[in-house]
């Protein structure tokens, strides 16, 4: 730990770069999260309103008309990406931060329809917050990672 530590002080282009692919895969998961988070949300309010309906008297008899095309368990790992158009699987190989997006030139493989500009923007936006951060702070972020964990290594051996 400590050596790696050392490495990533000395060496502020390795941190920078180890903290983009960070960044890179932070992306990747926020796109999965500005996609299904207010699906999610949705679904939630929608119980709750269905809840206090009935609660008050209000008999909820056609089920809720259907928001989302999703399946009924949705949520951030569940059920697997897949292409909006012909719901196509996304496999391990096409999702890649960016580099899939290049090798597929923005298409499905599947369908050969686009694939939004947004995955892989969000995904060099975070990657490049990532880097500029690391690369302007290096050594003080790298630092402060260190002192925090002997703070909750001290604090810990003295509870
Ligand atoms: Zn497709």
């Amino acid at each position: 730990m400590q050596a790696i530590i050392q490495t990533l002080q000395d060496n502020l282009l390795i941190l920078t770069i180890i903290c983009g692919i960070f960044g890179l895969l932070l992306g990747s998961f926020l796109n999965v999260v500005i996609f299904r988070y207010p699906i999610m949300l949705f679904r939630e309010w929608e119980t709750m309103a269905k809840e206090i309906l009935q609660d008050r008297g209000f008999k909820i008899s056609a089920p809720a008309k259907v928001f989302d095309q999703q399946p009924e368990k949705f949520n951030l790992v569940v059920p697997r990406s897949a292409c909006p158009n012909c719901e196509r699987s996304i496999s391990s190989f096409e999702n890649i931060p960016v580099i899939s997006y290049l090798l597929l030139k923005g298409r499905c493989k599947g369908c050969n329809s686009p694939i939004s500009i947004r995955y892989p923007f969000i995904e060099i936006i975070t990657a490049a917050s990532f880097a500029m951060v690391a690369w302007h702070f290096g050594l003080w972020l790298a630092i402060i990672g260190r002192s925090t964990i002997d703070r909750l290594f001290y604090c810990h051996e003295h509870d």
